[in-house]
């Protein structure tokens, strides 16, 4: 039991260590490879690569799982080896994985040993089964991070190589790698898992939407003014366009999440700023909690009111992403509202005494008139 077969499919990352228990640990060689630790009908365990049987039953498909009699043995079946070759693994075992095949490159079943040191994701199935090798490239060109700010503010000390995994892995069920982390914006990337959950979460509460910018290197984020410390370099933050609803309510959606939100005409900017950070990442937190007297707060965002002809703006700094919405609010002299009104300028009634902006969600600014 475990014999290879060789030479072994070329496999492209990820792994996927579905499932991983102990009794596959310590009892089989050949469970390494377990996509879906699934049994053969001689209760061997079997597993499921990315790719389909039709049409290459007794042979290798093409994307280099097996549909033979010998793949039980081997551990590389395709996931539906068993339903249409009717060969090998148990079909039921590996149903779920079936569904997911069916719909792109989850990076399902990929045959490499499972690390521990491997960042594991969500996945298609909820179950934190898509696992990634990290690289630790020491500081590759182009990933100068500012110095630490406090623990949520160093520079990463492992990465995901995106020239060895496939962008089209499905890390959440609708969320591929590539949505998150494009190759186009650095070789090595950072992607926190717990972030990730959250987007999956926004996505399960708020419907369809399009992630307009993920991880960006440091460089890459320089390139498109991004601010130094921007969230998107630590793999926590998400500008996220909605599909299926309005911006307000993503934005409530993004802080019932626990998220950081910046609010944009065009967008939502959310991030979990605030969240412990993934020692696989970052390694373990090393600086004393505080101990920076900027600790998360948001300096970097200012605004100030300007009055022209009755008229008012609100220039503001720090929004780096494009421009941030502006809610203003009237106040008479007894404090009541008299105004509200969202857009770049305000005219405030007759009678205001107070006027009130929020940028952003982030400043906000007053005046007296
Ligand atoms: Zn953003």
């Amino acid at each position: 039991m475990g014999a290879q077969r060789t030479p072994l499919p070329d496999r492209r990352l990820p792994l996927v260590n579905a499932r991983l228990s102990s009794t596959l640990l310590v009892s089989s060689l050949f469970a390494l490879f377990a996509g879906c630790d699934a049994e053969d009908t001689q209760g061997r365990q079997v597993s499921a690569f990315e790719g389909s049987c039709a049409g290459f039953c007794g042979g290798e498909a093409p994307t280099g799982c097996f549909c033979d009699a010998e793949c039980a043995a081997n551990g590389d079946c395709c996931p539906d080896a068993a339903r249409e070759c009717t060969v090998v693994a148990n079909e039921e075992d590996c149903e779920d994985h079936e569904d997911t095949g069916d719909s792109g490159d989850s990076g399902e079943g990929d045959g490499d040993e499972p690390n521990p040191n491997d960042l594991c994701f969500l996945g298609p199935d909820r179950d934190n089964s898509v696992c990634f090798p990290l690289a630790t490239p020491g500081s590759p060109s182009g990933y100068n991070y500012p110095s630490p700010l406090n623990n949520n503010y160093r520079a990463p000390v492992a990465y995901i190589d995106l020239d060895v995994v496939d962008e089209n892995t499905k890390i959440a069920p609708n969320f591929t790698l590539g949505e998150i982390a494009s190759r186009a914006k650095g070789r090595y990337a950072v992607v926190q898992p717990h972030a990730v959950e959250r987007i999956q979460a926004m996505r399960d509460a708020a419907g369809g939407m399009r992630i307009n910018s993920g991880y960006r290197s440091p460089t890459y984020n320089a390139g498109v003014g991004g601010a130094t410390r921007s969230r998107h370099m630590y793999g926590d933050a998400f500008d996220i366009k909605p599909l299926a609803t309005s911006i307000n309510s993503l934005e409530s959606v993004c802080s019932n999440n626990g998220g950081k939100l910046v609010e944009y005409n065009s967008h939502v900017h959310c991030d979990w700023r605030f969240d412990s950070q993934d020692q696989k990442l970052f390694g373990a937190a090393a600086l004393a909690p505080g101990s920076h007297p900027d600790d998360f707060t948001l300096a970097e965002f200012s605004a100030t009111i300007e009055r022209s002809q009755g008229v008012l703006t609100a220039p503001a700094e720090g929004f780096d992403e494009g421009e941030p919405v502006r809610r203003w609010t009237a106040f008479d002299a007894d404090g009541t509202v008299i105004a509200e009104f969202k857009g770049e300028s305000f005219t405030p009634p007759a009678d205001a005494s107070v006027v009130e902006v929020d940028v952003g969600r982030v400043v906000e600014v007053s005046t007296e008139l």
